[in-house]
């Protein structure tokens, strides 16, 4: 299928930033929403466990690996679209492009975003963010996959939002694609946050 390939025996330390774990019985990456949906719609119609994982900038992996599917979601192409007011994601973005696309198109809200490692999915996950502001703070609305592979579109204001912390770490809803309002104003172009040379000598990408 478009957007997925599979790898048998993958050792995970090659998709975490801290280069850990052992390996999974299989990799199924995905690139796009229909790769991962048909992914979980196979894995469950099947009953093989599996977990999901972005970026893996925020995980320690046991050198046991897991005896299981590992499904990454995370692209190295942004996939990311305009549309009149929408701004439309991904969740299998990478972070960093999606801020970078806000800098160069002069859209507040983002620049949080700038120089943090991972997927848009983990970030929404996990609500990341900088400099006081995250990622929670001014999107729209997300497409969630349930643990059948159903879709359904969330507010914002029902995933529970907290400092690094948002109730999908606990429903285990799958983040698919992710919105912004685009038709407020907007400065005519908010750059990189001012905050950013220093992350990024500390913290290269
Ligand atoms: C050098 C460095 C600097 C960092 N700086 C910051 C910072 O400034 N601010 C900050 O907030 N964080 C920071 N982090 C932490 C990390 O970048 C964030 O937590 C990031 O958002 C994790 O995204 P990921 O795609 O890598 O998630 P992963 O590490 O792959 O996964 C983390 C969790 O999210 C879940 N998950 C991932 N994608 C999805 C999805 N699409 N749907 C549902 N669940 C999903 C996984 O199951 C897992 O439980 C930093 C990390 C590093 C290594």
């Amino acid at each position: 299928m478009d957007g997925m390939t599979m790898e048998e025996s993958a050792s995970l330390r090659d998709y975490s930033t801290f280069r850990l774990g052992g390996a999974c019985r299989v990799l199924v990456s995905c690139d796009r929403p229909s790769a991962l949906q048909d992914a979980i719609r196979r894995l469950v119609a099947d009953h093989e466990p599996h977990v999901l994982i972005g970026g893996g900038s925020n995980l320690l992996i046991s050198d046991d690996g897991y005896d299981g599917v590992v499904v990454r979601y995370c692209s190295e192409a942004p996939r990311i679209d305009v549309d009149g007011s929408v701004l439309q994601v991904d969740a299998c973005t990478e972070l960093d492009e999606l801020a970078r696309f806000a800098a160069e198109h002069g859209l507040e809200g983002l620049n949080c975003c700038t120089g943090i490692p991972g997927t848009v999915g983990g970030a929404i996950v996990g609500n990341a963010g900088a400099w006081g502001k995250q990622i929670g703070d001014s999107l729209r609305h997300v497409t969630l996959m349930d643990d059948r592979g159903e879709l359904r579109e969330a507010a914002p204001e029902s995933l529970g939002f907290a400092y690094r912390r948002s109730n999908l770490q606990q429903s285990g809803d799958l983040v698919v694609t992710a919105q912004w309002d685009v038709s407020v104003p907007q400065r005519p172009l908010c750059g990189w946050h001012p905050g950013f040379p220093t992350k990024s000598a500390s913290f290269p990408l």
